[in-house]
Parts: C-alpha cells; structure tokens; sequence
C-alpha cells in the first residue's frame, strides 16, 4: 500500500509576521519558509506505518511555487521514497488544492492520504475534508492516535474532540488529518538530506492535471491585529479584585 502525504511550505512558525504595505496579503520575500508543522507529522505518522511493515511507499506531495521543491526536499530527507511537485503560482486555495490532490490520486492510486489538520498560514483547517468528500473517501480528522490494520484494510483513529477521546474504524483508502499530539516528527540527519538530492521528483502543472486552480475566493484585504494597550501594575490583590468587579469586560 502506498501512502501519500501533503506536505505544505508556509512561513516558518518562530518568524513574527509583516503584513505588506499594500495590504494585499503578507511578506514572504526574504523570510524564512518550513514544512507546514501539521505536515511533519502527517510525514512522521506515514514513515512510522512503512517501518512497520504496513506500507510500500510514502509520497510526499506540495503544491505551490518554484521554491516548495525545497519543503519536499525536507520530506525525502526524513524519509520519503519519492516526491510530486505541483507547480503553481499565485494563491491556491483549499478547493483547488484538493482538486489537485484527486486528480493525482487517479494517477497514484494510494491506500491512504495523511495532511495536516490545517496549515499555518491560512488557518482553514479543509483541505483534507475536501479531498475526502471529493474521493467519497471516510476521513479521519484531527487524529491523534492511528492504528492501521493490513489484514482487515482498515484503520483506527483516535480524535481529540470536546466530550473526549472518540474512536472512529475507516475503510481502506481513507483520509486522515493530523494534530498535534499523535507523534514527535524526526529530524532530517545530514546523510539524508545528502541522499534525499538524488530522490526523484515528479513535476505537473495544474493543466497537465487538467484542474483549474481560479477560485470563487478572493482575500480582500489583510490587516495586522489591534496593538494591545499597556497593561496596569496593582499594587494590592484587593486593588485587583476591586478592578476585576468594576472595570473587568465580560468578553
Ligand atoms: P488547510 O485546509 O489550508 O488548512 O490545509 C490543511 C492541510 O492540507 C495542510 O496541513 C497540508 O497538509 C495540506 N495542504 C494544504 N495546502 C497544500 C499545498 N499547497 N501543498 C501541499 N499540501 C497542502
């Protein structure tokens, strides 16, 4: 069975943001740029399935300009076997993505999808859910633990969701969208990222997938968030409590 894994280059998570001036989204140019976090534990979780015997393959797969060549990079030193690059300009919203990810399904024919729960920079939190609803796919969301079972061509996934912990049993070829806590991805080691030069990567445009990536969405404008206001020392915790009662706002 092979696995297929989003792997998205957004800006890095520890770099503070800068909207542009023109207010027309924000500053990428000379900014340092990683693997979406979510997508290194999809990775992780698929490189965890292979080593236990439970998959052939794992493809990492980014949509996205010329330079996402490199966040796939990234993926193939911490262990995928291969990589597809779509290549794209322009914003790719999460419906176009997932058309893209279909039509690759068709050509891959992978047993399982693993993608972040959301990505970094737009904070959507749907791609993967589209990708399942456009296969007709069972999706597992938010998984934060995941038992495959070969024999029985299912899987198990734990979601963290308000009440709990609840457990939902997915039909094989299915979906899953990871969260924070189902694994600790590793780091790409230096002989890795050496050997990951020489693993291939496959190149389509949105027009070899015959997807068109226009959107019925447009950003009409980015703003930073108000400044907060300075905050006030008390000098007593009666002073405070009295401030709590009297100016406190319920939100
Ligand atoms: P979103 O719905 O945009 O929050 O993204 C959810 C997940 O979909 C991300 O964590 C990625 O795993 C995947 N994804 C979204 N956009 C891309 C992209 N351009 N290339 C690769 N994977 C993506």
């Amino acid at each position: 069975m092979k696995i297929m894994v989003a792997v998205k280059r957004v800006i890095d998570y520890a770099v503070k943001i800068r909207v542009k001036a023109d207010k027309s989204g924000v500053e990428t140019q000379n900014v340092k740029m990683s693997m979406n976090p979510f997508c290194e534990i999809a990775l992780e979780e698929a490189l965890r399935i292979k080593e236990a015997g439970l998959a052939s393959e794992v493809v990492a797969v980014t949509m996205g300009p010329k330079q996402s060549i490199d966040t796939l990079r990234t993926g193939l030193a911490m262990g995928a076997d291969r990589g597809i690059h779509v290549e794209a300009t322009g914003d790719l919203f999460p419906l176009a993505v997932a058309k893209l990810f279909k039509a690759l399904v068709e050509i891959e024919k992978p047993g399982l999808i693993i993608l972040g729960k959301q990505a970094i920079d737009n904070d959507c939190n749907q791609t993967g859910q589209m990708v399942a609803g456009l296969l007709g796919w069972p999706q597992g969301t938010f998984a934060s633990k995941v038992v495959l079972d070969k024999e029985k061509q299912e899987v198990m996934v734990d979601r963290e969701v308000d009440g709990g912990l609840e457990t939902l049993c997915l039909n094989l070829p299915a979906v899953i969208t990871t969260d924070l806590r189902l694994n600790q991805p590793r780091y790409a080691t230096l002989p890795n990222i050496m050997k990951a030069k020489s693993k291939p990567v496959k190149k389509y445009t949105p027009e070899e997938l015959n997807v068109a990536t226009n959107s019925d969405l447009e950003v009409v404008e980015v703003t930073e968030p108000p400044k907060r206001k300075a905050g006030v020392l008390v000098s007593s915790v009666d002073e405070l409590i009295d401030k709590l009662k009297n100016e406190a706002h319920v939100i």
